[in-house]
């Protein structure tokens, strides 16, 4: 392993006056061990350390950084927004312009932002309950809506089952009215509905799982859950926080609802739309969103929502995401995952690469194609230990964990994927001589 002596010193004094040393729990290293890499700039589709080291970042801040680091016309309107004030606590133009372009690529008609994707899971649950005046909730297992107390339930194993809660902190009675079903499970979400259907006031789903790797909906799942959904008057609420304006111009939507003719009731976007800084969003169908404060009785607030330096950096960023940018992020893509295929092939490393759109990731060990998260959970995670540090020290910097989405930006070049192609041999031998009981701790 390489030494990084400066990330190796922060990380100390990180653990000092801080739970695990970081700021989110994915950042500590802990799935495939060492000691993560503290960051100091970035530019396009690199990323250099408080060491000095180059990688190429196949990351992007997990899903923001679409036209890739500090893109020079981002930074001077950002520059140019921060000259004029941070916050006023009052609405402001960018906030406007940023809900225009929102609506104007999506299915949605009225927008509410905020400045996280947890916050917007939560409060389009809310205003879903809200409007429909029922409790429960429909959820998929793998899928992550950000730390919501009643959305951090676990699947038990059978077909349907009630939410347990998946950390301690969560009473149970909290996530009583959440429904864990399996992805993909037309069935499953049928049996939900045939039991509990006028009780249910929404499902939430990811447009396409991306947090436990990245699982695909199949043809048609996403449509099916609208129409079940309006059957019963519950809310069908897409979360396009991963893959909203990344995959298109209007997201995962832009994949199927767009040509399939039908829309969420409710969506909910983050990441992307905050150009490296903090802001979200939910919206959707106009009379579902007129139920919120202080049109509706519904409540929702926040001090720094819409906050001028951020909204700007996103609706730069969003402005800046055009049909070269998408095709740019596509191609590379799709040129990114033959040669991790063909790399670990060549090595005798049974694996699938699964992608929706430009996102996708590596499960190791599986010959079949996961649809759900008990046969994501097959993989031979520990593989990807290996294989992780080995592009790491190769120069490229990945996910740290199985369970995670790769991200490409606009900025990812020829010279980005050559990095890449003499990157793998060696991570791919790695993968391959790679055993089980060396991957504890
Ligand atoms: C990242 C993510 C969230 C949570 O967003 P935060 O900004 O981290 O709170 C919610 N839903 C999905 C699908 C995500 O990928």
């Amino acid at each position: 392993m390489t030494e990084t002596p400066a990330s190796d010193a922060w990380f100390d004094r990180a653990k000092a006056v801080s739970p695990g040393g970081v700021n989110s729990p994915v950042r500590a290293f802990r799935a495939v061990g060492g000691t993560p890499r503290f960051m100091a700039s970035g530019q396009g589709a690199w990323i250099t350390d408080a060491d000095g080291n180059r990688f190429l970042d196949l990351v992007g801040s997990w899903g923001p950084m679409l036209l890739g680091h500090a893109h020079p016309e981002v930074l001077d309107a950002v520059r140019s927004a921060v000259g004029h004030g941070t916050s006023f606590g009052t609405p402001s133009g960018p906030e406007v312009e940023l809900a225009e372009e929102i609506v104007a690529r999506t299915p949605v008609e009225l927008v509410r932002l905020v400045s996280s994707g947890t916050e917007a899971t939560m409060s389009a649950i809310r205003l879903a309950r809200g409007f429909t005046g029922r409790d429960r909730v429909v959820k998929f297992a793998g899928c992550y809506h950000g730390h919501v107390d009643a959305l951090l339930a676990e699947a038990g194993s059978g077909v349907v089952t009630l939410g347990i809660p998946g950390t301690p902190g969560v009473p149970a009675h909290v996530t009583a009215d959440t429904i864990v079903l399996p992805y993909n499970d037309r069935e499953a979400v049928r049996a939900a509905f045939t039991e509990w259907g006028a009780e249910i006031a929404c499902i939430i789903t990811e447009a396409a799982a991306g947090n436990m790797g990245v699982v695909p909906p199949e043809p048609g799942f996403n449509a099916f859950l609208a129409e079940i959904s309006a059957e019963h008057g519950a809310l069908f609420i897409s979360d396009e926080v991963m893959t909203g304006f990344r995959l298109t111009r209007s997201g995962h939507w832009g994949l199927d609802g767009a040509h399939e003719g039908w829309s969420p009731d409710l969506l909910t976007f983050g990441k992307v739309m905050g150009g490296g800084f903090p802001a979200a969003a939910f919206g959707g169908r106009a009379d579902v969103m007129s139920r919120l404060a202080p049109s509706g009785p519904v409540y929702q607030a926040g001090t720094l929502s819409g906050n001028p330096v951020a909204t700007t950096a996103g609706l730069t960023t969003l402005r800046l995401a055009d049909d070269a940018a998408y095709e740019r992020i596509n191609g590379w893509s799709a040129q990114a995952r033959t040669l991790v295929s063909e790399a670990l092939a060549a090595e005798g490393v049974p694996h699938v690469v699964q992608n929706a759109g430009s996102m996708f990731s590596v499960f190791w060990g599986l010959t079949e194609a996961p649809r759900d998260f008990a046969a994501v959970q097959q993989q031979e995670a520990w593989r990807y230990r290996a294989f992780f540090h080995a592009m790491l020290d190769a120069g490229v910097y990945l996910p740290p964990s199985a369970f995670e989405s790769w991200f490409v930006s606009a900025a990812h070049d020829d010279r980005a994927l050559a990095t890449m192609a003499e990157a793998l041999p060696a991570a791919a031998r790695a993968a391959a001589s790679a055993r089980e009981e060396d991957s504890s701790s």
